[in-house]
């Protein structure tokens, strides 16, 4: 038999299985006994096990924190690590969110695209990876992961409690051909403090909802004495997208930016940076005006951290990016929440240092940071090659991998890239309403997935 042949036959077996997972509603839930991400997610977990089970592959359970099953013999392993937690399915359905129902060729149901649908494909492709009989020299091993979209805790439980690492192996939850960089990714918050006796003063600021969001809007409040309004006013107002309206002890200042995602920021209009241009011309007092100032010089409506001295850029990933995603306050302090994205060749140490010094030194104080380290793994490797390889034969479509902004579940373990489920120009329904996936591209990933772990695996 071949191993088309084989693929063919799991389809029926795959689909169920598949639907059956979809119906468990798998969202993370307050920690139960035995249950760390919630009771359903771990139903989900229990229910993947026992299909693998069933299937007579050897299964893991660590500690419900996640679990994988393996196939095969060798000292190395190969892994597809997916994940069967969802995220809740909001609003907007016109199918049942939780009920795999399959009409028209197609699966709905929250998970089928992300990532029930890929982890079951990559399941059975073993199963017929296994049947073909076609012979291995590498173990190959499904990590079914279950807190992907709430911080992944999963996986850093298992590398913590020794969980074998991959010689290689790929995350189906990205797209097709390959995704070979993910930039790192800071987020990074500062605090300005001051004290205002002036007369102008500013007595709320507020900005944008997310560190990773451009900011559509912002806004500040202004007290001032009567006869300076009119002037301040007129100043404020003459700059870029901004209107103000008189309020019964000042006014207020309204910055009117274009949202964007924040790992791609240039296709916005930062409206906090709108509302610095606005406020420097405020006879404000020190040292809000210098933290006003800083703003308005060192950010403005940049999107790649020129003025901060961290423009830093590269050929596989492209430049830099900055985006200052909201910003909270009163009239003694505010705070600015940032997130910024390096190129794949560069690391921490190249511009966090350099963007802290500048807040520091312009007399800010660093209150949080998170950082995630790039992802990069050469054109010319063996993993990116062979994968490159099989989706061209698979697909003959051209192969040629990409670096993005965001980062994919492939951070999580190294030595693995995102591949698959989705093809270029193929809509992306993960997160939406209706989610679903065609059960033809479901299949198509089923062969991938299959070739690729054979030739991975050889
Ligand atoms: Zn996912």
């Amino acid at each position: 038999m071949t191993l088309k042949e084989a693929v063919e036959l799991q389809k029926e077996p795959f689909l169920q299985s598949l639907a059956e997972s979809i119906r468990i509603r798998s969202v993370q839930e307050p920690p139960a006994d035995g249950a760390p991400y919630g009771p359903n997610v771990r139903k989900c977990l229990d229910h993947a096990l026992a299909v693998s089970k069933g299937l007579g592959f050897r299964t893991t359970d660590l500690d419900h924190q996640m679990g994988w099953c393996e196939f095969g013999e060798g000292d190395e392993m190969i892994a597809v690590l997916g994940h069967l937690d969802v995220v809740p399915e909001g609003e907007g359905w016109t199918f049942d969110p939780f009920g795999g129902e399959i009409r028209d060729g197609k699966i709905f149901g929250r998970g089928s695209m992300d990532d029930k649908g890929p982890t079951m494909a990559a399941l059975y492709a073993m199963a017929a990876l296994r049947d073909s009989g076609l012979p291995l020299k590498r173990r190959i091993r499904i990590l079914f992961g279950t807190n992907e979209e709430t911080g992944s805790n999963d996986m850093k439980y298992y590398k913590s409690h020794g969980g074998e690492l991959p010689v290689m192996g790929f995350t189906p939850d990205g797209e097709y051909p390959v995704i070979n960089g993910e930039k790192g990714i800071i987020n990074v918050n500062y605090e300005a403090d001051y004290t205002q006796t002036g007369d102008v003063r500013l007595t709320k600021i507020s900005g944008g909802s997310a560190p990773n969001v451009v900011p559509a809007s912002a806004r500040a409040e202004i007290t001032c004495p009567d006869d300076m309004k009119p002037q301040l006013m007129v100043r404020a107002a003459g700059c870029d997208r901004i209107t103000c309206t008189e309020t019964a002890d000042g006014f207020e200042i309204l910055a009117n930016g274009v949202s964007a995602h924040g790992a791609s920021p240039e296709l916005g209009i930062n409206a906090i940076g709108l509302l610095m241009d606005a406020l420097v011309t405020l006879p404000l007092d020190e040292p809000l005006l210098g933290f006003v100032h800083f703003l308005s010089d060192h950010v403005g409506l940049e999107s790649d951290g020129t003025s901060l001295g961290i423009a830093l850029s590269d050929e596989p990933s492209g430049k830099l990016t900055f985006n200052l995603g909201t910003i909270q306050g009163d009239e003694t302090s505010f705070l600015i929440r940032i997130n910024y994205r390096y190129p794949v060749t560069f690391t921490y140490d190249d511009c966090a240092p350099i963007c802290d010094a500048a807040f520091l030194n312009a007399g800010f104080l660093k209150v949080n940071e998170t950082h995630k380290a790039c992802l990069y793994l050469p054109e010319d490797c063996e993993l990116v090659q062979t994968l490159l390889h099989v989706y061209a034969d698979e697909t003959g479509l051209p192969a040629i991998p990409k670096s993005i902004g965001g980062g994919t579940y492939a951070k999580a373990i190294p030595n693995v890239v995102a591949f698959g489920p989705i093809f270029p120009g193929d809509e992306v329904r993960e997160h939406k309403p209706d989610e679903f996936m065609e059960i033809d591209r479901l299949m198509e990933n089923v062969h991938i997935f299959a070739e690729a772990l054979y030739r991975l695996a050889r």
